[in-house]
């Protein structure tokens, strides 16, 4: 396509401009990084041109939950973001960051974040290898609750000290300073279990006077889900911090159709607080293999498993029935790994999926040896069944969710719009032919149907062709 410095012309695609307003055919001209013009076809010219006539032209795909910490330190082809036309990465979700933490060992869930990955003894030397590393994608680094716990703490099974809180809340303010958009929080998991309300509202603290982002994952998405919802919005509301839920979800049959119940919460909060949400398009969760949970929920696959690796991607079932064994006696002799979880009502996942406040996020999980398709999935899957086959939502409204939405909640400047003067992340994808193909059976399948996708200007993924590995920057808020 000639010099790879001179304009580009992206002619005569539908643009979706990622602010929920109809579609527009227009051209769109590209010059470096940024989006130059947009006009109607057929009045711009360019040295080089690409013709995307019946494709749909929309901003990059923003993932707000991802587990790409260590990924986003590598150079991974084909790469399971890139090729679903993501462009921004949102990491250190579920209180669980790469730093500050050094250790050979670090407990799960800290283990979903591949081998050998903790050894960054403060937040800015992780912000530093990011640079050096130039990613594949943009880069929102979140610094996590359960990791300064670990890194804190003489024993992170019961509450902190006074003195252990003071040091989780200079890790929280240096890591902000340092360039983090806010914090996570995942008091659901072993690490931060012990942590009460007034922990959480302490480590908020920095983060609401720097105006930053925290997203929790609540203390309980079952039979406490009410409590835990309301402990999260009061958390959020009295730090004055923007809030995200993370992964919002109701999970275990006698729970299904609470998310009428939970989205109604939030949106009364939402009169006065600045919240919303994330969620996947899929009615299976996954994360750390818990054997309790393992046997209460029934159908599980078996995603990673450290004595037993020849497990993965196995029913814990069939597992249990081959050892001669109970659900929980299977799940405990598989530890450490992960699990999938098959626990949630379609309703449900459809209701918060179709919530005006809810962005998109994979939640995927990179490092798993079988991992949920949302990894590979997520975003074409919202394209293909949500809007083509079900017509939940509308293309354009969809798009907002992954692209808009997003972009303004995190503060993103001059992103998640295709407008003139703003940065040219952009994916172009055919809006009948776009599907996640990745299953359950076969997780780790590139989606069809998205032709390109520009990180900051640059053609970085072309027809399933990784183009550029190193487009992404690292943002700042
Ligand atoms: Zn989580």
């Amino acid at each position: 396509m000639g010099d790879p410095s001179s304009p580009l012309l992206i002619r005569g695609a539908e643009v979706v401009d990622g602010t929920g307003a109809p579609r527009v055919r227009s051209d769109v001209l590209l010059q470096g990084d940024t989006v130059v013009a947009v006009a109607p076809p057929g009045q711009l010219t360019a040295p080089r041109e690409m013709d995307a006539s019946g494709k749909i032209l929309c901003p990059g795909f923003i993932d707000t939950h991802s587990h790409d910490d260590a990924l986003v330190l590598e150079r991974r082809i084909p790469h399971p973001k890139l090729m679903q036309g993501v462009t921004t990465v949102v990491t250190g979700n579920c209180g669980i960051s790469l730093a500050p933490l050094v250790t050979q060992h670090p407990p799960a869930p800290l283990d979903l974040l591949g081998p050998d990955s903790y050894r960054f003894p403060s937040f800015r030397a992780y912000l530093d290898a990011l640079d050096n590393a130039r990613p594949a994608l943009n880069v929102v680094p979140l610094v996590g609750h359960n990791t300064l716990r670990v890194a804190h703490l003489a024993d992170w099974r019961v509450p902190a000290t006074a003195e252990e809180t003071e040091c989780m809340r200079r890790g929280v303010a240096h890591a902000m300073d340092d360039g983090a958009f806010g914090l996570s929080t995942g008091v659901f998991y072993p690490p931060s279990r012990a942590a009460g309300t007034d922990e959480l509202l302490a480590v908020c603290g920095p983060v609401g006077e720097r105006n930053g982002i925290v997203a929790m994952h609540i203390r309980d998405e079952g039979d406490q889900i009410d409590a835990a919802l309301k402990e999260a919005l009061d958390v959020g509301a009295m730090a004055g911090v923007r809030l995200v839920l993370s992964h919002h979800k109701v999970v275990g049959s006698k729970n299904f159709g609470r998310t009428r119940h939970t989205l109604r919460a939030v949106d009364i909060a939402a009169r006065t607080q600045a919240v919303c949400l994330d969620c996947y398009p899929y009615e299976a969760s996954s994360t750390m293999l818990s054997p309790a949970k393992a046997a209460a929920t029934g159908h599980v696959l078996i995603s990673w498993s450290k004595p037993h690796p020849e497990c993965a991607g196995r029913t814990l079932e069939s597992i249990a029935r081959d050892w001669n064994v109970g659900l929980e006696e299977a799940a405990t002799r598989l530890l450490p790994g992960g699990a999938i979880y098959f626990g949630m009502s379609t309703e449900d996942v459809d209701r918060v999926l179709a919530h005006p406040l809810t962005m998109v996020g994979s939640d995927g999980l990179p490092h798993d040896a079988r991992p949920h398709p949302r990894l590979w999935g997520t975003f074409p899957r919202v394209l293909s069944h949500y809007v083509r086959e079900r017509r939940l939502l509308t293309l354009e409204e969809a798009v907002r969710k992954m692209t808009g939405l997003p972009a303004q909640r995190f503060g993103l400047a001059q992103r998640g719009t295709v407008a003139v003067g703003h940065v040219a992340d952009l994916v172009l994808f055919d809006p009948e032919a776009v599907e996640d193909r990745a299953r359950y059976e076969n997780p780790q399948a590139p989606p069809a149907g998205i032709h390109a996708v520009f990180v900051n200007g640059k053609l970085a993924m072309q027809n399933g062709q990784v183009l550029e590995s190193h487009a992404g920057r690292r943002l700042t808020p």
